[in-house]
């Protein structure tokens, strides 16, 4: 017997017959004999739908509310999913985030989960009783306020309870059977993969897969939670395992590249003729990190009058009309002379642990990026990723030819 996490998204319980379909996943475990506790999303499109509401209403005053609204999504979908494995024979109940309870610091709209009392879901396991949680949603007990852990947070949700509850496994089921080397709709020959390290999978959710939220991933490596995602498309009784996200350690045969991601959500700020001395980094950089604007890519050109210089940038597409904003403001703090920016940039970037001990791997995609006339406008690297930005009409042909380069193509 085995305790299990299965967390179901948005497109897998999109309606009552996909639920049903659901808990022909959830009955196949159960069978088995195991522990099953089970994390849902909003039916897709509701939390969207939830979001442009309050945005109506005029919720940029308050995030506490805000919170509570689109935290009501999940209660839906966790009481369906009850109902229908009561209907089915199981024992069942749904739990919202407060009864749980999931407590969260009052960061709204984006808490971090503090801890989790997870006794009673345990308790009912003693009886058969399969937990139906709600995702994405928390407590701030303080202030007695429902919060949410940020979009795409039920991922989140669902490692953090496989850790306070000891499970042996977190499923994360999906609309894809895993992690791909890259989009299959951009690629087609793009692989499944049957392991991912940790590492390799934060990078890959960082920058631009969005098959798990950023925060999952952190957490099921601090917490060792073995992770699989997996399709809840496949038949019920006989569904394939889909990816390990593991160890290092726990990967045999190693690619120098594992995957290509790419994320259109950027873009490039150049500020011309920016004072060439002491302290103007700070006056750039500073009210952009106050203002909660993350900066990624910076390139600053050696001037040949070393009196000013150009500085480049890159911020997130929803950051940009922020950032230009803030930095017109301290035009006289910093001193350039014209500000430039585009949103038609898109960044790609290869990750890969292997890049630890191999060199020049970049330097062959930036060869046969310049073979395709593809210009790249920046580059970052780092242990285990290099990312390159370009101009986002060249986003599918970069991902081929990235993709095949490093020879993940299927064969
Ligand atoms: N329903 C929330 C969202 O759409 C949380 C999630 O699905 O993970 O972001
Ligand atoms: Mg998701």
């Amino acid at each position: 017997m085995s305790r299990l996490v299965m967390k179901f998204g948005g497109t897998s319980v999109a309606n009552v017959e996909r639920i049903r379909n659901v808990a022909r996943h959830v009955k196949r475990e159960v069978d088995a004999g195991h522990e099953v506790a089970v994390v849902v999303s909003a039916m897709s499109g509701k939390t969207n739908e939830l979001v442009a509401w309050t945005r109506e209403a005029g919720s940029h005053a308050n995030n506490t509310e805000y919170d509570a609204i689109v935290a009501s999504g999940e209660l839906v979908t966790a009481g369906l999913l009850a109902l229908v494995l009561r209907d089915m024979g199981m024992k069942s109940r749904s739990w919202q985030g407060w009864q749980v309870p999931i407590l969260t610091d009052d960061a709204h709209g984006a808490a971090r989960i503090e801890k989790i009392d997870g006794r009673g879901l345990v308790e009912g396991f003693g009886s058969a009783e399969v937990a139906v949680i709600a995702g994405f949603q928390g407590l701030h007990a303080k202030t007695n306020r429902v919060t949410t852990l940020g979009r795409g947070g039920s991922d989140t949700s669902a490692v953090a309870l496989a850790a306070a509850i000891g499970a042996d496994r977190c499923d994360i089921y999906t609309d894809v059977d895993g992690v791909y080397t890259t989009d299959p709709r951009v690629v087609p020959k793009a692989r499944r993969l049957d392991r991912v390290s940790f590492e390799e999978m934060l990078e890959m959710a960082s920058l631009g897969a969005k098959v798990l939220q950023v925060r999952s991933v952190e957490m099921a490596m601090v917490h060792k939670v073995r992770l699989y995602v997996r399709s809840s498309f496949d038949d019920p009784a006989d569904p394939k395992l889909g990816t390990l996200i593991c160890d290092e350690e726990d990967i045999m045969e190693q690619q120098v590249v594992t995957g290509i991601a790419f994320s259109r959500d950027e873009a490039q700020i150049t500020l011309r003729d920016v004072k060439d001395k002491p302290g103007v980094a700070a006056a750039i950089f500073g009210p952009l990190a106050e203002a909660n604007i993350n900066v990624d890519m910076i390139i600053q050109v050696v001037s040949d009058d070393t009196t000013t210089t150009d500085l480049t940038f890159t911020v997130t597409g929803a950051d940009f009309d922020r950032a230009k904003t803030i930095l017109e403001g301290q035009r006289g703090e910093i001193g350039f002379t014209r500000l430039h920016g585009t949103s038609d940039v898109v960044k790609i970037s290869a990750i890969g642990v292997g890049m630890r001990s191999h060199s020049g791997v970049a330097a062959r995609a930036f060869r046969a990026l310049a073979e395709k006339g593809i210009n790249i406008r920046a580059i970052t690297t780092s242990e285990i990723k290099f990312s390159v930005l370009i101009d986002e009409p060249y986003t599918e042909l970069a991902v081929r030819t990235l993709h095949t380069l490093y020879g993940l193509d299927a064969r």
